[in-house]
């Protein structure tokens, strides 16, 4: 396999500008929004477990297939603005990039194929035969606390990925720090203070990207 160097995405407060999960509860209505939004922010900000939060918020909310699929459209529509032509110049550097994310696969995979993006690690929500929420697979890593260090390892080892880096806005971006060579958070959406001191780096824009890669 030719060696390659690997660049992982986290998708929500950084390749898009909203939070999946948090759309999601607004269409439940401000309470619901609020429980969710409230659930988000402490799970991002290292309060409380991605386990603790994840089945709770879901099944608060019960999202059919339909309204998955509107985040798709949403997360497009709020991309970073940079973010599309940033990834094109950093494959076309030799860097493979995988979004890495707590969100759902279904609502990120346009945003995927819009940015280029073949590799998306997040977590399948079920259905049924009428679209009606039917919960999710429990094996999705990113479901669990810790759940983006196991993906880092698992890519870099199938990727024989000579350099890794991570890249996002939240505590479980910072966390993966340790089973890649780099972090870089980032702050366009939101600057968390945690995740400014821990990183290697700390960035405003995705087109800041290709530069700080190259000097590592
Ligand atoms: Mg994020």
């Amino acid at each position: 396999m030719t060696p390659t160097k690997l660049v992982l995405l986290d998708c929500d407060s950084t390749l898009s500008a909203i939070e999946g999960i948090d759309e999601l509860g607004r269409l439940r209505g401000a309470e619901t929004y609020s429980a969710v939004e409230a659930m988000t922010r402490e799970a991002m900000e290292g309060g409380t477990s991605m386990e603790s939060v994840f089945a709770r918020r879901l099944d608060l909310i019960r999202p059919t297939s339909e309204e998955l699929a509107s985040i798709g459209s949403l997360y497009i529509a709020h991309v970073e603005p940079t973010a599309k032509a940033s990834i094109a110049q950093l494959q076309g550097e030799g860097w493979t990039v995988a979004i890495v994310s707590g969100g759902f696969t279904q609502a990120i995979r346009p945003l995927a194929d819009y940015l280029g993006v073949t590799t998306v690690e997040a977590v399948v929500l079920k259905f049924d035969e009428r679209g009606c929420y039917a919960g999710f697979e429990e094996d999705c890593p990113t479901a669990r606390t810790r759940g983006k260090n196991r993906v880092a390892q698992r890519l870099t080892g199938t990727l024989a990925a000579t350099k890794t880096v991570m890249v996002g806005d939240g505590a479980s971006d910072l966390e993966v720090k340790g089973d890649v060579d780099y972090v870089i958070g980032f702050g366009r959406y939101a600057v968390r203070e945690k995740v400014k001191a821990g990183a290697d780096a700390f960035i405003m824009s995705l087109s800041e990207l290709p530069a700080i890669l190259r000097l590592l």
